[in-house]
């Protein structure tokens, strides 16, 4: 029999999103809760992030009169997920889960008081499929007043968004030169800023309001919380989870989990040695994660018998990064900029592959692919003066200037003609030159028939809605032209251990280990290889810290 230093009766690995949700549902049944947090802040790479989750057939859905229903959801999730033998993480019966669960978890954080809405329009990434939303299904946490925290203010990992202003709100922002709309938010968002100044408000957005109503909920409830505690090994006996090893102040201690352990320790996007061999072309250098996703749970979770699959998988996010941003945490992703008008993507040899408009996971997935037979990482974005006059690069609001170091370092290149850009770039000036022609033949006919770029509610929304014909499409051909390079970058990996419709962690042979739980991107996603909409990350995360938790109660 293990001996422990301490017990509880629900341990957690890692502040990530399903970890507090999953604690709340525990404490609520009396049942004690430590979650073990690796680096000095809580909250994880969900803190950092835009806080979306994607939960289908939601109450705020149906409070606005957006259509949905589980049956909706399903026929959406078998479309843009299907059923596949290598994705064990997105069975039907996970699928199914994850739609039933999702709404009710939603509804539990509301009855918690913690305080959700939806974004007003944000369409499901495939919504040319059956079962899409074109209005969307994303959930997210209202604005948080962050000294409410008081003393453990400074726990909470920040987010990249340094504004007090929601996601709703932003997402109108980039149009302020062309929208009323947009102009009044400014106004609302200034106005606020003085307020919140005026009355020693402190307001966050995204994942960090998210989390930090949270951390705000759970340390009400008394879930216990200990910082700068590395998990080292999970405590195995009998085939049976019974608690963990973890290392606080160079000491490892041994602490028990009675009723069973969460892993929710995030994924491997910082270790350069797991990426090599599972996603092999993309960098630790390329990712937006926290520091804190290392991959060492799941390969312990490996060492106990755990399968694992997707592990090729990455939420890839496409970058362009400027010199002097090489080593920011957050560096600058480009997801609307070859949705935009008057700018396309090429491979190496100047030839355009894919809609540029589809989702940051499958552009990324897109020029890997296309990387197995033509140089594509890095691809080039080739845009015009009428992008650079509309639009932004890097910085979200549009200017026609950019730093003379952007050009200094050939990390921006600029040229009258295309075939001059072409030889900038070191391709055949007539290969780029027959892309662009036949790019602008199909901005006249106003469709892309290479691609069916703009077709869809989404790549419209990521474009220009004011742009007049298609949002989507728009000519190359007012000089100077430009090119950055674009590569795969992500926000997290998708693949890690299966886990059942329990959120179970599953042996090799399909029999779940006992007392262990797993959540988030420590696991193989319920998404398989597809990102059905925003928040397809956070969302799951959530729901199956949910999900662990209701069966450690059904069990006792
Ligand atoms: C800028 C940005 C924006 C994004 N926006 C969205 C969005 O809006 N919606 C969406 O769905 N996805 C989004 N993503 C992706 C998403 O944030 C992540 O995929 C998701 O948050 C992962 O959540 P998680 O719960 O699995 O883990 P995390 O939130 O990363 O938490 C894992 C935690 O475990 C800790 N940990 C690791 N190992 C150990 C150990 N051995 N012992 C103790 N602790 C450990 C880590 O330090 C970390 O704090 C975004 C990402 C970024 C970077």
């Amino acid at each position: 029999m293990s001996t422990f230093d301490e017990s509880y009766d629900f341990v957690v690995v890692g502040s990530g999103g399903g970890s507090m949700c999953a604690g709340l549902v525990l404490r609520r049944a009396g049942k004690s809760v430590l979650i073990l947090e690796k680096t000095a802040l809580i909250g994880g790479t969900t803190a950092r992030s835009g806080g979306v989750m994607w939960i289908p057939n939601n109450r705020f859905m149906k409070r606005d009169g957006v259509p949905d229903s589980k049956e909706q959801a399903m026929a959406y999730m078998d479309a843009v997920i299907g059923d596949h033998n290598d994705t064990p993480g997105a069975t039907r019966a996970r699928r199914e889960a994850y739609v039933d669960n999702g709404a009710e978890m939603v509804d539990f954080l509301v009855d918690q008081g913690i305080k959700l809405n939806r974004v007003s329009y944000w369409p499901d990434y495939n919504d040319e499929l059956p079962g899409s939303s074109e209005q969307g299904r994303t959930v997210v946490a209202e604005l948080f007043n962050v000294n409410e925290l008081g003393e453990q203010k400074a726990k909470l990992r920040p987010n990249f968004i340094p504004i007090m202003s929601t996601l709703d709100e932003m997402l109108k922002l980039r149009f302020i030169k062309k929208s009323w709309e947009s102009k009044r938010i400014a106004v609302r968002f200034g106005l606020r800023t003085i307020w919140a100044k005026l009355t020693g408000k402190h307001y966050v957005t995204a994942g960090a309001a998210l989390q930090g109503r949270m951390f705000q909920a759970a340390l009400k409830a008394g879930i216990e919380f200990r910082t700068e505690a590395s998990v080292k090994e999970l405590v195995v006996e009998n085939n049976a989870v019974k608690g963990v090893v973890v290392e606080i102040d160079g000491k490892a201690m041994r602490i028990g989990a009675r009723a069973g352990v969460l892993v929710n320790a995030g994924g491997f996007a910082q270790n350069q040695e797991m990426r090599d061999k599972y996603i092999p072309h993309t960098s630790t250098k390329w990712t937006n994660t926290t520091e804190g996703d290392t991959g060492e749970m799941i390969r312990e979770m490996m060492r106990h018998g755990a399968a694992i699959a997707q592990m090729e998988e990455m939420v890839g996010n496409q970058m362009s990064i400027p010199p002097g941003m090489e080593n920011d945490a957050v560096k600058p992703v480009v997801q609307g900029v070859t949705a935009a008008p008057h700018a396309i993507l090429v491979d190496q040899s100047g030839v355009r592959y894919m809609n540029e408009a589809g989702s940051y996971m499958t552009y990324c997935q897109g020029m890997l692919a296309r990387h197995k037979t033509v140089p594509a990482v890095p691809s080039y974005a080739i845009m015009d003066m009428q992008y650079m006059k509309n639009y932004g690069l890097v910085t979200p609001l549009p200017t026609t200037k950019r730093p003379q170091e952007w050009f200094d370092s050939g990390y921006m290149k600029k040229a009258d003609t295309i075939e001059e850009l072409a030889t900038m770039l070191k391709m055949e000036p007539a290969t780029l030159r027959a892309t662009v022609d036949r790019f602008n033949g199909f901005v006249a006919k106003n469709h892309d028939d290479d691609f069916n770029r703009g077709d869809r509610a989404y790549d419209r929304w990521l474009g220009d809605r004011y742009h007049e014909k298609n949002a989507s499409l728009g000519s190359i051909s007012e000089g100077p032209f430009y090119a950055v390079p674009v590569v795969p970058g992500d926000v997290g990996t998708y693949g890690g251990v299966v886990t059942d419709a329990n959120a179970r962690v599953l042996r090799e042979d399909g029999y779940p280990i006992e007392g262990l739980y797993a959540t988030g991107v420590s696991t193989a996603s319920v998404m398989g290889r597809a990102y059905a909409g925003a928040g397809a990350s956070v969302g799951p995360s959530f729901v199956w810290g949910y999900v662990a938790a209701k069966h450690v109660l059904a069990q006792s």
